[in-house]
């Protein structure tokens, strides 16, 4: 790669971050770190109507959590700030006049109601190469009456002058060769009346400002393709334009259309990379992280929704995304998200991650679930005992309670149909027997549970799910001589103890 690759996300901080978003994000930086460039994170926020409090800083969390951290950014700054539009306010505007100077836009005094006179006499108004002779702009105004206007500071926008009929062509690393005719394109806005620019002309200005080698993004943004390249042309010339990739759509599980937010609350998964609350209605939309998803595992799912290495392996740590990722294996097609698939990633990154002794992340989990940890050398060992059976990070709340305070109930409805006399003396020699056991050792209470059974003459299989009852609560948890290794001798007693006064007074 000749030139040193830049490559940016340029999200408009008008909500929560949806899987597709995250994805861009990552393919971003799979890119850049592949390539040893850089990976910028630019701030899209010059629609001044669709502000949101706090997208902004749910932006930066998402990325923080998932361990993307931009090189340049509006929060550690970077060579080529800021890297926020609203503060790029003076840049523009001479872009945009530079443009109408060449004939290549225009002024347009066309008043908000003037507008919304002409959509209701014609349905679908556009303003383009058929309609902007009949409007109020510098091309059908008198040269002196334009100059006038703008002495006076008369409201105005100014407009690209999309020429008719020719085509545009690019090629996309994803997709390939593209074309589009002018002709399907309106004369869109470049400059607003607040002397804003839009998102078309800061974009385009932006990534040559910010040397911007390729540029990434979804899908849905094809159709404005036209217009950045015309605006590439013109003012910067095609070949310092960075090359071009437009990401395939997440869709539906059942692959009709894109993945929305709506399908996540009807089909009950997180759609959005962490909890949104908007401030506006309030209306919180679930994220993966609050769910109990890890990042690793968030990361590793969303690379593989439309891209592979081409071999059969599925888990990836992000170091080995980087080597591996390449755009050339980025499908064309749509991937469908499944959340079934999304569970199983994060499954086999809590085995691997407690194996490489990431269990702060869980002690955490208990702890907000009101847990006391005073033992992290036995939280450890729970955490090893039970990980094979946690998909999400709340499981380890389930599956690990008992092991620090008493079950609150016992299931003792469970026990007692086949309960008898027989067993219960079972149980009073077996706590006997454990009094005095010399270690306390699973080996050591197997056997001693297996030669009081078979002196008993009960098969060890009826008493063994009792047992567990006892220890657990439930007909749940790891093997039950783990446990009552875990618990220790004091503790097993007690429950059991508890357990044959609770069958006794049924
Ligand atoms: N600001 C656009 C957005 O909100 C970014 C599109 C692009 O990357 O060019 O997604």
């Amino acid at each position: 790669m000749s030139k040193k690759v830049r490559v940016r996300f340029a999200p408009s901080p008008t909500g929560g971050l949806h899987l597709g978003g995250v994805r861009t994000v990552l393919y971003n930086y799979l890119f850049a770190k592949h390539y040893g460039g850089d990976f910028i994170l630019r701030i899209e926020d010059t629609d001044q109507t669709r502000f949101v409090a706090g997208a902004e800083q749910y932006i930066y969390d998402t990325l923080d959590w998932c361990g993307l951290e931009p090189d340049e950014s509006p929060e550690h700054g970077g060579n080529f700030g800021p890297y926020k539009q609203s503060e790029r306010k003076t840049i523009y505007r001479k872009y945009a006049e530079q443009l109408v100077s060449e004939g290549k836009a225009y002024y347009a005094f066309d008043t908000t109601e003037e507008l919304e006179t002409k959509r209701k006499i014609i349905p679908n108004f556009q303003y383009n190469i058929s309609s902007r002779h009949e409007m109020k702009n510098s091309l059908t105004l008198d040269q002196d009456i334009v100059k006038r206007l703008l002495e006076e500071n008369e409201g105005h926008v100014i407009r690209i002058k999309m020429p008719g009929n020719e085509e545009v062509k690019f090629t996309d690393m994803v997709r390939g060769e593209v074309s589009f005719s002018t002709s399907q394109v309106d004369d869109k806005v470049l400059l607003k009346a607040d002397g804003m620019p839009t998102y078309h002309l800061a974009v385009v200005v932006d990534d040559y400002l910010m040397q911007i080698s390729h540029a990434f993004r979804g899908e849905e943004w094809l159709p404005s393709a036209p217009v950045h390249i015309l605006l590439w042309q013109y003012l910067f010339g095609l070949e310092n334009m960075p090359q071009w990739a437009h990401l395939p759509l997440i869709l539906k599980p059942d692959g009709n259309g894109k993945l929305s937010k709506r399908d996540g609350d009807r089909l009950g998964f997180p759609v959005f990379a962490m909890d949104w609350i908007d401030p506006k209605t309030n209306e919180k939309t679930a994220g993966f992280k609050e769910i109990g998803f890890l990042p690793q595992a968030f990361i590793n799912m969303l690379a593989l929704l439309g891209w592979n290495d081409g071999s059969e392996q599925e888990i990836f740590s992000l170091q080995e995304l980087i080597e591996k990722f390449s755009m050339e294996r980025v499908h064309k097609g749509g991937a469908k998200f499944n959340y079934d698939k999304a569970k199983w990633f994060n499954h086999e990154w809590i085995k691997k991650s407690m194996a490489e002794g990431e269990w702060l992340l869980v002690k955490k989990v208990l702890q907000d679930a009101g847990l006391e940890i005073n033992n992290e050398e036995k939280l450890k060992k729970i955490i090893e005992l039970v990980k094979d059976r946690c998909t999400l990070l709340p499981d380890f709340v389930q599956q690990s309670s008992f092991f620090f305070k008493t079950p609150e109930t016992i299931d003792v409805t469970a026990i007692q149909p086949k309960w008898d006399e027989k067993k219960n003396l079972f149980f009073i020699e077996l706590m006997n027997a454990f009094e005095f056991i010399n270690q306390w050792q699973h080996d050591d209470l197997e056997k001693e549970f297996k030669e009081i059974a078979a002196a008993s003459q009960i098969k060890p299989g009826d008493v063994l799910l009792p047992l567990r009852i006892m220890l657990v609560g439930g007909k749940f948890g790891p093997g039950v001589f783990d446990i009552a290794v875990i618990l220790g001798k004091e503790e097993t007693i007690k429950r059991i103890t508890r357990t044959l006064q609770l069958l006794e007074a049924v």
